[in-house]
């Protein structure tokens, strides 16, 4: 006989444990074990009035955008309908049955103002990296580091006009451009194509396709466990993604003692100027291919097929002859440096004229030229490093980082920001790490012991 559930739903009173209702598997109460908001209250301590009406629970903030970001539910409207009908949702955000869930425009106003103000997303994000240590998953040696472009909150059609002084009404994201371009020392440059509605976007594109505007995720990644230990928003600059693993690094160093042994990265990270900053200034590995130009001719000579002697500073060509930097006698010998810090050593004409393998090296110049950096010395360490067995393993570990990028936009749909301006991009790329870390937590040390349930009786 076929039943039907016709049972009247008119219950005044029911007992039940929100406790017992939550699976001992599910992904909230696999990382609910490593939150501790005990010192996040008393860190927005100075930003909140004595006096007034009580605001929202900063924790309960929080675990509400923990939530959002954890699980990929990425409208504030969704995310207080959710919590509100999810009894889940609800036990993760210490809410019984009957507590109201803010409002979703309460909920968007409390994030901004004073959670920005007191850096309460690094704050978290900070107690998760060293609860992380404690728990061991951090090895602190070899860091990758990578960025990824997300898309700005911000139309492709709606371009500022050059000429045009009025910004219409000044977002906060407008304002926060405004004063960053007219700072003393700003190194803001501006763009030939500006959004109207979040500036700071930069108008970018990747290989063959359209363009958009966007800022940059910057990750510095331990690879032991795959852990965020930092995470730095910069508008999508590939200049700004490099120098911004410096402020990582040494933020990672500060905060929690954790000293770079080894860096990997791509070829962005592999200019001159970038590794003598590891090599020379912070004494990194640098696990790193060398960026070198001109040297993508598979039937040419590249630039390392020319032996390089420190003695008589020349260069042997694959011909056995000199490159050398002048062939003059001057009375003082040249030895500064251009200003691209680019030293050039050329042949003899005579030599490449008379050379059988001209066309094997410089078929079209008439002699051929080496261009040394000044950083020579530490691009050549990044060399031998690329050669050993060791650098094999961590272009393997630097899978990682990408990884943790496809899974930021493809699992938490972080493909686009919902946040304007630098700031904006800032808060939610911290809340997005904050979130792959305890999600990574509670893969690698399972669910844990169950609590004890308390009965909530309504
Ligand atoms: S062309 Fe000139 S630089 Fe090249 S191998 Fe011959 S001599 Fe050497």
């Amino acid at each position: 006989m076929m039943g039907s559930n016709d049972k009247p739903q008119d219950e005044l009173f029911y007992a039940f444990n929100l406790e017992e209702l939550v699976p001992q598997d599910h992904l909230l109460r696999s990382i609910d074990r490593f939150l501790d908001f005990t010192d996040l209250r008393e860190h927005l301590a100075p930003y909140y009035s004595h006096t007034g009406r009580p605001s929202v629970d900063p924790e309960l903030m929080i675990r509400m955008l923990l939530i959002g970001y954890c699980l990929g539910i990425r409208s504030e409207r969704q995310l207080c309908e959710e919590i509100n009908l999810n009894l889940a949702y609800r036990w993760f955000c210490r809410l019984s049955i009957t507590d109201k869930v803010p409002d979703h425009s309460t909920f968007s106003k409390n994030r901004h103002g004073r959670f920005r103000e007191s850096e309460a997303f690094r704050f978290v994000f900070e107690q998760v990296i060293k609860r992380c240590i404690e728990e061991g998953l951090i090895g602190g040696e070899g860091f990758a580091v990578d960025a990824s472009v997300v898309k700005a909150d911000a139309s492709r059609q709606r371009h500022h006009e050059d000429d045009d002084d009025d910004w219409g009404g000044g977002s906060r994201a407008i304002n926060e451009y405004l004063d960053a371009l007219h700072e003393e020392g700003s190194s803001i440059t501006p763009a030939k194509k500006v959004s109207q509605t979040d500036p700071m976007a930069r108008w970018t594109a990747a290989p063959g396709g359209p363009a958009y505007y966007a800022y940059s995720t910057n990750y510095l990644v331990d690879t032991e466990a795959g852990i965020i230990v930092d995470v730095e928003a910069t508008t999508a600059l590939r200049n700004q993604e490099v120098w911004s693993t410096k402020a990582m690094i040494e933020r990672v160093q500060e905060r929690f003692n954790l000293k770079t042994q080894k860096l990997i990265g791509d070829t962005a990270y592999g200019t001159a100027e970038f590794l003598s900053w590891m090599v020379e200034e912070a004494g990194i590995e640098p696990h790193v291919p060398v960026w070198d130009m001109g040297n993508n001719k598979p039937d040419r000579f590249g630039r390392s097929d020319f032996i390089y002697d420190a003695e008589t500073d020349s260069y042997t060509c694959p011909g056995g002859k000199q490159l050398l930097r002048s062939r003059r006698n001057y009375s003082k010998p040249r030895t500064g440096i251009p200003k691209d810090g680019f030293i050039r050593y050329r042949a003899a004409l005579h030599d490449c004229t008379n050379c059988s393998l001209k066309t094997q090296c410089c078929p079209n110049t008439r002699v051929r030229k080496i261009m040394r950096s000044q950083h020579e010395n530490v691009r050549d360490v990044a060399r031998v490093i690329g050669k050993t067995p060791a650098y094999q393993q961590t272009r393997k570990e630097r899978k990682k980082v990408e990884m943790l990028f496809a899974h930021m936009k493809r699992i938490l749909k972080m493909d686009r920001l919902r946040l304007r301006g630098l700031s904006g991009a800032r808060d939610e790329f911290l809340l997005t790490a904050t979130a792959q870390n305890l999600r990574r937590m509670a893969k690698c040390l399972g669910t844990g012991p169950p609590k004890i349930p308390e009965t909530v009786p309504i």
